[in-house]
């Protein structure tokens, strides 16, 4: 069932996912050529525990059990989610796509963000547009009176018609005191189908978006999840709350965008 946020735990919900927001900008100031996903990793985690939150991921079992062992999900060009921070030097031309979570006064910070790390081919550029393009378009659609549907059809519909592979087995998620709550929010559906959207729902909206086919494999580590073809993927992540009859977006790019300066 579905938690129907009061205004008070709203605001509880903003404080949360500015923190996540400004562990994301901070990160950005960091990506560059050379610099490894562990270094961000013990950036990130620092940067929330001195700001008195938790990292929600560090230890967040995988259905099989195994906790995950870092603070950020770094997932790096095939990569879609779950990438396992390790010491790979980024490489001009990559791209990361930085998750990260945070647990700040019992509710939950959710957000995704994906990173250039120097100068990207236009291709992946198309990618990352299109995929940013998409999350805003969802979170347009999340009105209280509309379906779970109408999020994942705007999202679906733009990257399609922009040729861009829509991945279906990682969806968006309720979120409050627990970081995944009812209902799912997949990133393709029908409008006017599944849950009815309701003001005080607060909900994590997350294109995984390929710029080949949308088919995914699970990699040894029972974690990380690349493309099937190996082409990049892009993953853009913002946690809104339906609120006086409108999306509220909780989490915010403004920094990390004035930090990466304009791209695409
Ligand atoms: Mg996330
Ligand atoms: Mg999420």
């Amino acid at each position: 069932m579905e938690f129907l946020k009061t205004e008070d735990e709203i605001e509880l919900m903003r404080a949360a996912n500015r923190l996540v927001s400004a562990t994301l900008a901070e990160l950005a100031k960091h990506i560059a050529p050379g610099v490894t996903p562990i270094e961000l990793d013990r950036i990130a985690e620092m940067f929330i525990r001195d700001h008195g939150a938790e990292p929600t991921f560090k230890g967040f079992p995988n259905p099989y059990g195994a906790p995950f062992p870092a603070s950020i999900c770094a997932s790096v060009n095939e990569t879609v989610v779950h990438g396992i921070p390790d010491n790979t030097p980024l490489h001009d031309g990559d791209i990361i796509s930085i998750d990260c979570g945070a647990l700040l006064d019992g509710f939950n910070g959710d957000s995704c963000y994906t990173f250039c790390v120097g100068e990207v081919k236009p291709a992946i550029l198309h990618l990352l547009k299109t995929t940013k393009e998409s999350l805003y378009k969802g979170i347009e659609a999340a009105l209280p009176g509309k379906r779970i549907g109408d999020i994942g059809d705007a999202v679906q519909t733009h990257c399609q018609a922009n040729g861009c592979g829509v991945v279906r087995e990682f969806v968006g998620h309720g979120i409050g005191k627990e970081m995944h709550e009812d209902p799912q929010v997949p990133n393709f559906g029908k409008r006017g189908r599944g849950r009815l959207l309701k003001n005080g729902l607060c909900i994590a909206i997350e294109p995984m978006i390929t710029l080949g086919k949308p088919q995914i494999i699970m990699m040894p580590d029972r974690w990380t999840i690349k493309t099937r073809d190996r082409q990049c993927a892009a993953h853009f992540e913002h946690t809104i709350a339906i609120h006086n009859g409108k999306p509220d977006i909780l989490s915010s790019f403004d920094e990390i965008e004035k930090i990466e300066g304009k791209k695409y």
